[in-house]
């Protein structure tokens, strides 16, 4: 396939977005998108490229994954992931995990071994046998989200999931999903990150979509998935976003996001929160285009942020 045109879109979460954490979310969105867009350019796979940005945005404090994740009813961080092909509909998951630095990292090697949905201790032991980066549970909590917890402070401006999607260029598709869950959530409770359909989907023959929001009311939409089925008629990615957007609204209460990406490359994004942070790159432009609106004109990394 030589008319592939390789593009990768991120997302840090559908949320409100304070004006002081404005920079941060461009800059952490940004940075993802170059990672994983350097990947491709030296002929990487979609997999390969989505573990890279998703790590990036993992290793963000800004971002609720991994280090910097919201805490749940019992002051822990417990983080979910999954990952999936386009090419095979293969996937692998991780939910309820701690100690690891990575989970994106934990669910591409599950999605490699046999596709499964790991958890808690099984999950840890998987990625400490396949060599993964652990770290004591207790080294993934912010000092930020450990004060919003102690003090259950009204958190104006909600971490969120992180997330990406790319296309090779073999003409390959994968989505990434990667969270610390919602705050305050139960000691155990998995979202629709971990769930195939719901956090995520890719499929070569259409697309590949991420999402973020009210894990209770993406599930039952399966978000990503209706997304997804939205392309088969050939609507541009940002119809069928919003289209995923508005079953949600009508069938269920919550906010929500979600970034798409069809089989041609063309990249579409819709959310019904105030905010949602997304970095896109395409051979086309010159940097990543980044937003925390999507109704405003995209941020350059040349016009300086202060
Ligand atoms: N979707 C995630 C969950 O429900 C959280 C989020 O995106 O805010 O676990």
């Amino acid at each position: 396939m030589n008319n592939v045109k390789p593009a990768i879109i991120v997302h840090g979460g559908a949320k409100e977005i304070s004006e002081d954490k404005v920079a941060a979310n461009h800059a952490g969105c940004r940075a993802a998108a170059e990672a994983g867009w350097n990947v491709l350019q030296s002929g990487g796979s979609a997999a390969q490229v989505v573990e890279a940005a998703i790590r990036v945005l993992e290793s963000d404090q800004t971002f609720n994954a991994s280090l910097g994740s919201t805490l749940n009813s019992e002051g822990g961080v417990e983080l979910d992931a999954a990952m999936m092909d386009g090419a095979t509909l293969g996937w692998g998951a991780v939910g309820a995990v701690q100690g690891v630095r990575h989970p994106i990292s934990a669910a591409h090697k599950v999605m490699e071994d046999k596709p499964r949905l790991l958890v808690a201790r099984g999950a840890e032991r998987f990625a400490l046998e396949h060599g993964l980066e652990m770290c004591a549970k207790e080294a993934l909590i912010s000092e930020e989200q450990y004060q919003e917890w102690k003090e259950e402070a009204e958190v104006v401006d909600r971490p969120n999931t992180v997330g990406c999607v790319a296309l090779d260029a073999n003409g390959n598709l994968a989505a990434g999903t990667s969270t610390g869950g919602t705050t305050g959530q139960a000691q155990g409770r998995i979202g629709d990150t971990a769930l195939v359909g719901c956090g995520l989907y890719a499929d070569n023959r259409l697309g590949a979509c991420s999402t973020t929001g009210d894990g209770e009311s993406i599930i039952p939409v399966v978000l990503a998935k209706t997304a997804i089925d939205a392309l088969a008629d050939g609507s541009h990615p940002d119809k069928a976003a919003q289209h995923a957007i508005d079953t949600l609204m009508e069938r269920v209460e919550g906010e929500a996001g979600c970034i798409v990406l069809d089989r041609q490359g063309r990249i579409g994004w819709a959310y019904n929160s105030q905010d949602m942070a997304v970095a896109y790159m395409t051979a086309d432009l010159s940097e990543p285009a980044v937003f925390t609106r999507k109704d405003k004109d995209p941020v350059h990394a040349s016009k300086a942020e202060q």
